[in-house]
């Protein structure tokens, strides 16, 4: 028995499924889930001592690489001065400025503790803003836990929402509308029927967590304007991402600025931390200016600050999203051909640091049914296939790979051997 075997054992006694977020339990691609040591770079080691290339990168914030130096000084010099202490710091100040230049739709922000609470603070505000409780989302997006969006479409198109898990009331569900992502009639559809009903619109502008799924040229325009025909709030999910796609996130990449941006992941250098922010005029009707109430205990801690703010300002070098997007062309460029060796079918579709394989036969993949259409059960096969032979992508069919500045010619070449391999043993069997 492994140590990673032996500890999923041990964890399964004291925690629900042995982990703390589900996705880690491998229960969608089987088998057990290694248990990680340390990481350091592009790589990660597990109990048992193998290494593996990393393409989850912590979900997405390690987009410099894992313990990063420059990071970890700016940690270790916060830590002597205390680690929270409830009352403002000049820290949450220059956060809150790098975030405003970085992002220029963000002329106010708030920080959180993770996407989650980013998600469903920027919608208790988009609804007490507008006074409407119906919110839209799209099939396939993810965007954290919170009660309003673990939602799934009704059986009609314009039905209202059922909740994906229990524990969400069905009378909360109902406010939350799903339609398919990348399809500007059903939108148009929804909208002259239920528009001046609805709050605001929340969206991955890149679908990160059914693949990855980029927009239709169009689309993103399309909701922002049916937005500003209505009255509805846009909030843009950056959570992932958020100074991934681009430095300015995809609403720099694409052009199209939302009313509400909420962030995560690199925003806190690997520490808990989520972000919202958006027009200032939206912003101040949040407590105390305003009468929305929104709190947190270690919202703003200095050590995850000081962690983020290193992280930001080394992601601001001239070419660092560069080198990211040329290293994903490279390597989606490389799994096409290995596969195409092998004779398997396979496609990638990516937008900067972000990356998706498909196992099938169409020429794109552009919303959730096409996604859970894809062969699953293949990429089973391949995900095991190349954790054998060292290279660790994510646990699961339906979430985008990333990549960081760490990822080099070194990794590439090991990790196109590695497919190479596991393309040929999906051939076999
Ligand atoms: N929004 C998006 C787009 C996400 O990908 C995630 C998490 N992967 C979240 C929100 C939730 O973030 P967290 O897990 O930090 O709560």
């Amino acid at each position: 028995m492994t140590r990673s075997a032996e500890l999923f054992e041990r964890a399964q006694h004291s925690i629900p499924g042995g982990v703390n977020s589900p996705v880690r339990a491998f229960k969608g691609v089987g088998g057990t889930p290694i248990f990680i040591q340390k990481a350091k770079g592009a790589y990660m080691y597990d109990e048992d001592g193998q290494r593996y290339i990393d393409y989850i990168g912590s979900w997405g914030p390690m987009i410099t690489g894992h313990a990063d130096e420059d990071i970890l000084d700016a940690v270790r010099q916060r830590l002597e001065l205390g680690l929270s202490y409830g009352a403002p710091t000049a820290l949450e100040t220059e956060m809150a400025e790098t975030l405003c230049q970085l992002v220029p739709s963000m002329q106010k922000v708030r920080m959180v503790n993770s996407g989650t609470e980013a998600t469903m603070s920027a919608i208790r505000l988009a609804r007490g803003y507008t006074g409407r409780d119906k919110i839209l989302k799209f099939e396939g997006c993810y965007h954290g836990h919170s009660d309003s969006l673990l939602v799934k479409a009704g059986s009609g198109a314009l039905t209202f929402g059922v909740p994906t898990s229990p524990g969400v009331p069905a009378d909360f569900a109902q406010h939350t509308l799903t339609l398919p992502y990348n399809d500007i009639p059903a939108l148009e559809a929804c909208f002259a029927q239920v528009g001046q009903e609805i709050a605001c619109i929340i969206v991955e502008p890149v679908a990160g967590n059914m693949n990855c799924i980029p927009p239709q040229p169009g689309y993103l325009e399309a909701l922002r304007r049916v937005c500003d025909q209505y009255g509805t709030l846009l909030i843009f999910d950056e959570v992932m991402t958020g100074f991934r796609v681009a430095l300015g996130g995809a609403q720099a990449h694409y052009q199209v600025t939302p009313d509400l941006t909420t962030l995560g992941k690199i925003v806190g250098g690997g520490l808990p931390v989520g972000a919202f922010g958006g027009r200032k005029e939206v912003m101040d009707h949040l407590s105390p200016l305003g009468p929305v109430y929104q709190a947190g205990t270690l919202s703003g801690n200095p050590l995850a600050m000081a962690a983020g703010l290193a992280l930001l300002r080394k992601i601001q070098a001239p070419g660092f999203h560069q080198q990211l997007s040329d290293y994903v062309t490279r390597l989606c460029a490389g799994l096409e051909a290995a596969a195409a060796e092998a004779g398997i079918p396979v496609i990638t579709q990516a937008v900067g640091g972000m990356f998706g394989l498909f196992f099938t036969d169409q020429p794109s993949v552009n919303n959730f049914n096409a996604a859970t259409a894809c062969d699953l059960e293949a990429f089973n096969r391949f995900f095991h296939a190349m954790l054998k032979e060292g290279v660790y992508l994510a646990p699961s069919a339906y979430e985008a790979g990333f990549v960081s500045s760490c990822h080099g010619e070194e990794e590439l070449q090991l990790t196109l051997e590695a497919a190479q391999k596991a393309f040929a043993t999906l051939k076999k069997s």
